[in-house]
């Protein structure tokens, strides 16, 4: 077996020169740089180790999104013009405007390699036919997802959203299929097929893979898409404006390894001190990346949003930790009483609940977070309403804040074929 990249918490002599390397040719290429860099008094020159990149400015989306609006259409931050560009994608704007995100020839190749490196590792080989389930246009997914499974050598077979008719015709006459999709799409897909009277398990999936929001890494959430395909999960972690899949699961399903170490630098930081944080077990703490070999728009300490937490820092595979997973987005954390809560993780406590419940739950608040009034109201699908009371004593006892459990009918909650909304603004009458 190839293992791929060191540890993290060591860092390595090639990430360093590669760091180098980019930050010189940032501060050659990139005015954004070039003046955040000096304002900042830090270079090229400073980066005597990786823990000098600690001193480093951070990078945030406002900024990317600033840095396009005074120099469309690639920004401020971009280092070569669309002369040298093979392919846009877009960010998916789910924090506001959408921004673009330009590719060389080289960064495709790049992105190619790196996205390939976690579908490897979750399991992907050559005889594998992919049914891909999710966005196909200008999603970081679609395009690089296709480029890294063909050059894997597997079957790449482009769907997209909004299909499931040709999800089912592809699975019934390809045979043991691979299912690439969100974990929302999994169980939508599930419900979709058993309201047609065909047993998602008569498929034949071989295995899934899922990404594009956490879900699938919470242990009663998998535990659901699992049962429902008869198929292991594993999961992927990516950013629009790094790379699409930089992070991927192996086959022992303990969290996430860095699969893309080679081209991408990976910390972490405490959100609200903006401190760089190290990695070690059960800290929880939010990602943030460096590009380190790209040629359109390198980021420097970009700050994702996402929240991780880290699992182990080895793995019986052998490959390098840590092993982690995404507890939510920063965005979307609510905070009650003075307690940090994620919509996701009160979904997988109803989801442990099955099949006294459905899975599906959606938090309503009066006005948008983070800071919510107590008692947090959860509108829950239950098949028997006398799991309320259980599950409210459940969220309290686990997440510490007083909760509001309203049973609902099942399919009373919309189902997302992309992204699931676990929390919606309460309409006013
Ligand atoms: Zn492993």
């Amino acid at each position: 077996m190839r293992l791929i990249g060191t540890s993290l918490a060591a860092g390595s002599e090639t990430q360093l020169e590669q760091l180098r390397r980019q930050v010189a040719y940032l501060e050659e290429r990139s005015p954004f740089y070039r003046e955040k860099l000096a304002a900042a008094g830090v270079g090229s020159a400073a980066l005597e180790s990786l823990g000098a990149l600690a001193r480093f400015p951070l990078t945030t989306k406002q900024e990317v999104r600033d840095s396009q609006a005074a120099a469309p259409p690639l920004g401020r931050h971009a280092c070569v013009g669309l002369d040298e560009v093979v392919r846009l994608h877009a960010s998916t704007g789910t924090t506001g405007s959408p921004s673009w995100v330009g590719l060389t020839a080289r960064d495709v190749e790049t992105w190619t390699r790196l996205t390939a490196e976690s579908f490897r590792t979750q399991g992907i080989r050559p005889d594998d036919v992919v049914v891909h389930a999710a966005g196909l246009t200008l999603f970081v997914g679609g395009l690089p997802v296709q480029d890294a499974i063909e050059r894997i050598g597997a079957t790449f077979v482009p769907i997209g959203t909004g299909a499931s008719e040709k999800v089912l015709g592809a699975m019934r006459t390809l045979g043991r299929t691979v299912l690439h999709s969100t974990p929302s799409y999994a169980l939508y897909l599930a419900e979709w097929l058993r309201e047609r009277d065909v047993e998602p398990r008569s498929l034949g999936v071989r295995k899934l893979t899922c990404g594009g929001e956490p879900g699938a890494g919470q242990p009663a959430v998998r535990a659901q898409i699992e049962e429902a395909w008869g198929a292991p999960v594993t999961e992927g972690l990516g950013n629009a404006d790094m790379a699409p899949v930089i992070w991927g699961e192996c086959e022992h399903q303990v969290g996430m390894h860095l699969t893309g170490g080679e081209w991408v630098y990976a910390e972490l930081i405490d959100a609200e001190r903006e401190e760089h944080v190290p990695w070690e077990t059960g800290v929880e703490a939010e990602l943030v990346y460096t590009a380190l070999e790209r040629e359109c728009c390198g980021l420097l300490r970009f700050r994702t949003r996402d929240r991780l937490r880290v699992i182990a820092m080895d793995c019986a595979c052998g490959r390098p930790g840590p092993l982690v997973r995404c507890v939510g987005r920063t965005d979307d954390m609510l905070i009650v009483l003075g307690v940090n809560v994620f919509p996701a993780a009160i979904r997988d406590l109803v989801a442990e609940l099955r099949p006294r419940t459905t899975g599906a739950m959606q938090v309503v608040l009066p006005q948008p977070g983070p800071r919510v009034e107590p008692p947090l109201r959860v509108e829950v699908e239950v098949a028997d309403g006398s799991v309320a009371d259980e599950l409210a004593e459940r969220i309290r006892g686990r997440l510490t804040i007083p909760v509001h459990v309203e049973p609902v009918p099942p399919g009373s909650i919309a189902r997302s074929e992309m992204k699931t909304a676990l929390t919606r603004i309460e309409e006013t009458p």
